[in-house]
């Protein structure tokens, strides 16, 4: 049984930078947004980098070795592991729950999703909710443009992570570059753009469907980490919900092993190197851990986020 190592996908977007090259990447452009890492979705399949099923999708392999996968019980990958680089902000947004888009999107799922803060410039801020005390206030704020007093930002900083459930309102900001960890869907509700234009015109915004799913009022996640220090490594356990389980793991020249407990692991070096088992690996590498790979030994001095589903 082998690691299943993946070639990204890099998408170009009005908002999108460079940075990604610091993950060793041969990026398309100097606009580069997103690295879709692990991702089994159409619009960004990623291809298997060696071993027995080099240049497969990971799509194909989910379909045809499910065995790989524990036997899953979904019927698609069921996350989407992406690292965005925002050189300017991006719009404004919200996502649905799966009830609202299998009803109003074609039987897509909804998107929860998470961010782990990889870097940003001093000072940045983060859209996290909004102030309306109220669902009226909501629609009253949206319909007359009181973006002001209704968006909520809060400073963020290297290291901080954000769960996302569907109904929050959320943005990063540019010089903010983020690992996120989500539901494998594309849906997504653009409230507001900061009033740009892209080709002369403003992008398309989806006022209803944002009114419709902004929960309100916003409350702030109360989940705090849990760390375990257990010496050569430190893990922090950041989010357990119904989706996704992510963790931090941080590896001080040193060495840790685990045994599968889980079906599978999505794992995404994001510093330093090192090796799992006699495999070398960098930042910038994401791989899978397929079922009963058995024990796996990590070794080095790197910083890794790892998440499974149950
Ligand atoms: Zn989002």
């Amino acid at each position: 049984m082998e690691l299943i190592f993946l070639n990204p996908v890099f998408k170009e977007m009005i908002w999108g930078g460079n940075k990604l090259r610091q993950f060793g990447y041969d990026i398309p452009g100097d606009d580069t947004g997103e690295c879709w890492a692990i991702s089994a979705h159409p619009n960004g399949d990623c291809l298997i980098k060696g071993g027995e099923f080099d240049g497969k999708s990971l799509s194909w392999l989910y379909e045809n070795h499910p065995e790989l996968f524990g036997n899953p019980k979904n019927d698609r990958f069921p996350l989407l592991i992406k690292i965005i680089d925002a050189k300017d902000d991006l719009s404004i947004q919200v996502h649905p729950n799966d009830e609202y888009a299998k009803k109003n999107e074609n039987g897509s799922l909804g998107k929860t999703e998470c961010w782990y803060i990889l870097d940003c410039e001093p000072g940045t801020k983060i859209v996290i909710g909004h102030n309306a005390k109220d669902h009226a206030e909501v629609e009253d704020m949206i319909t007359n443009s009181r973006w002001k007093e209704f968006i909520r930002e809060i400073p963020v900083h290297k290291g901080d992570f954000f769960q996302i459930d569907p109904g929050t309102l959320h943005a990063i900001k540019g010089g903010t570059l983020i690992l996120e960890t989500q539901q494998n869907s594309d849906i997504t509700y653009r409230v507001y753009d900061y009033d740009r234009l892209q080709n002369g015109k403003p992008r398309q915004l989806h006022i209803r469907q944002s009114i419709d799913v902004i929960k309100a009022p916003f409350t702030e996640s109360k989940e705090k980490p849990v760390v375990s220090d257990l010496g050569d490594c430190v893990i922090t356990r950041f989010v357990k919900c119904p989706y996704y389980t992510v963790e931090k793991l941080e590896l001080k020249n040193g060495s840790i092993s685990f045994d599968m407990e889980d079906p599978y692991i999505n794992m995404s070096v994001v510093e330093g190197s090192g090796k799992i088992n006699d495999v070398s690996i960098k930042k910038g590498d994401h791989f899978i851990i397929p079922s009963s790979y058995g024990e796996y030994v990590l070794e080095g001095n790197m910083t890794i986020i790892r998440s499974f589903v149950d």
